[in-house]
């Protein structure tokens, strides 16, 4: 499979894990695209499509909890932050991404 098709189907796939967890894919098009590629970059390398914006730490425990989408794992703080780590999902009502920072758990007062 070339890295376009494996971008659709895991676009495609995403799109039904994340929504009824209240989230969509970035409106912001080309930062979407350039994630789903590093993805696909990262599951070529190691078999699992990793987060692109989160370290792989070579303990498995660890690692699978930034599996993309790793929403459920960080629930909290993705919901107050109203998106993801990486940006690549936003909350269902967000239309402009720029306008969310990204906050560290602690930053939010979480940890
Ligand atoms: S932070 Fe976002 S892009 Fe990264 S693994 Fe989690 S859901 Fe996927």
């Amino acid at each position: 499979m070339n890295t376009e098709s494996r971008k659709q189907a895991l676009r495609h796939f995403y799109t039904r894990v994340v929504e009824p967890m209240g989230f969509k894919f970035t409106p912001d098009a080309e930062m979407a695209d350039f994630l789903l590629e590093q993805e696909v970059k990262l599951e070529a390398r190691h078999g699992i499509p990793f987060c692109p914006c989160q370290p792989i730490r070579h303990d498995r425990a660890r690692d699978m909890q930034i599996v993309c989408p790793c929403i459920p794992f960080h629930r909290k703080h993705f919901d107050a932050m109203q998106r993801c780590w990486c940006g690549l999902f936003v909350h269902q009502d967000v239309t402009d991404p720029d306008s969310l920072p990204q906050l560290s758990a602690k930053e939010l007062g979480l940890e």
